[in-house]
């Protein structure tokens, strides 16, 4: 069994951040990256909102390049899933165990909660992989898909899931967005600066965002929506050029250039439920999360400077949270790759505050 001083588990832009300031404090962090290293990024063709890449940058390319700068400072990078942990008492447990007929991806982003715990049973019956001091999760969030046929084949070429990334590479374009949530209005009113057309399509005849949402994208001359409408299949060639929808029962086919998915997205945080504090909706709650629930953690642990003590900590002392599975509200990779830095920046100060 390893032992480790910092284990960071995930492989997006806030865990090789936080990697490369762990490294660079001699922590000799170990990154568990999973098999498809790389997260939600890997998905993206062109990247033009990260500073630093005035020509823009592609997805797989900046995800490559902070990996090899956190092995560069001495990051131990392995491709498993962490597939259990025990938070319950230090040093802290990480097991990477598969147990025989499970697929690991498959347990920690689509199996019940009760699913996943009957398996964890037989895992945590395993020697643990590693033991930690310090952990900082990073796991992410995926975006959640419409299931509809070509829609996975066409994602990046045409189907986006962050219309704040990519809505300027639809200058004067026809557009749909998919969804009726606050996600699904924000998407539309980011269309709205350079797509010529954008229909809102949603399967109910009302929307569940807040009004005033609402009411920027009903009065916006650029908008239509189609109502009880759903989409069964995307069709393109190098790119999307039409999509199959389903409106009031009946199937057409409609010509656009792109199609933004916007029906929320789900935290892949299903190891660490009774482990740590999780919301209602399956994000970690640290004392820096912008909800109720982080305000009132932070309220809890302010220094004699009124200032919060370790923002990125968890419930748990030691255990440390960054990106999109902690963050409601913002899912960008610099806002993700801040928070990394920020986790590891506490769980240093942490360490040494113990010694
Ligand atoms: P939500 O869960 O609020 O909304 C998801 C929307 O997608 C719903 O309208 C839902 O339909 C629809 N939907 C879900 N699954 C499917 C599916 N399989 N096929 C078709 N439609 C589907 O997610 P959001 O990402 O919009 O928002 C998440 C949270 O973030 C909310 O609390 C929101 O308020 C907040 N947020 C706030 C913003 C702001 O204040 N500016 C911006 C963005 C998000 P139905 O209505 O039928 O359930």
């Amino acid at each position: 069994m390893q032992t480790a001083r910092v284990v960071i588990i995930g492989s997006g832009p806030a865990a090789y951040t936080a990697a490369i300031y762990a490294a660079r404090a001699k922590l000799a962090p170990v990154l568990f990256a999973g098999q498809k290293a790389g997260g939600q990024l890997m998905w993206t063709t062109e990247i033009e909102n990260f500073p630093g890449f005035p020509e823009g940058i592609k997805g797989p390319d900046l995800m490559m390049n902070m990996m090899a700068q956190a092995q560069k400072f001495g990051t131990e990078i392995k491709y498993d899933y962490v597939t259990a942990v025990d938070f319950s008492q230090k040093p802290f447990k990480i097991w990477t165990t598969i147990p025989k007929g499970q697929v690991a991806d498959t347990l920690l982003t689509t199996a019940s909660q009760a699913e996943y715990a009957k398996v964890r049973e037989e895992i945590i019956a395993t020697e643990p992989t590693v033991t930690a001091d310090a952990v900082i999760i990073a796991t992410g969030a995926s975006s959640i898909m419409l299931g509809a046929k070509g829609e996975m084949e066409f994602l990046g070429r045409g189907v986006s899931t962050c219309a704040v990334c990519d809505a300027a590479f639809y200058k004067d374009k026809v557009t749909y967005v998919v969804g009726g949530g606050d996600s699904a209005m924000e998407d539309t009113l980011a269309l709205t600066k350079f797509a010529k057309e954008i229909t809102v399509i949603h399967r109910r005849d009302s929307f569940k965002a807040s009004k005033i949402m609402q009411e920027r994208v009903l009065n916006h001359p650029k908008v239509k929506v189609m109502w009880n409408t759903a989409v069964k299949a995307v069709k393109g060639d190098k790119f999307v050029t039409s999509i199959v929808v389903n409106e009031n029962g009946a199937e057409k086919e409609l010509p656009t250039d792109g199609l933004f998915v916007a029906v929320g997205h789900r935290p892949v945080t299903t190891l660490f439920k009774d482990q740590i504090q999780l919301d209602d909706h399956g994000y970690v709650v640290t004392r820096q999360s912008a909800s109720k629930l982080g305000v009132e953690a932070a309220s809890k642990v302010m220094d004699e400077k009124n200032h919060v003590m370790f923002p990125t900590m968890t419930s748990v002392e030691g255990i440390f949270a960054a990106g999109d599975g902690v963050d409601v509200r913002f899912k960008q990779a610099i806002t993700a790759a801040g928070q990394g830095c920020a986790a590891a920046i506490d769980a240093e100060r942490w360490l040494e505050s113990l010694a």
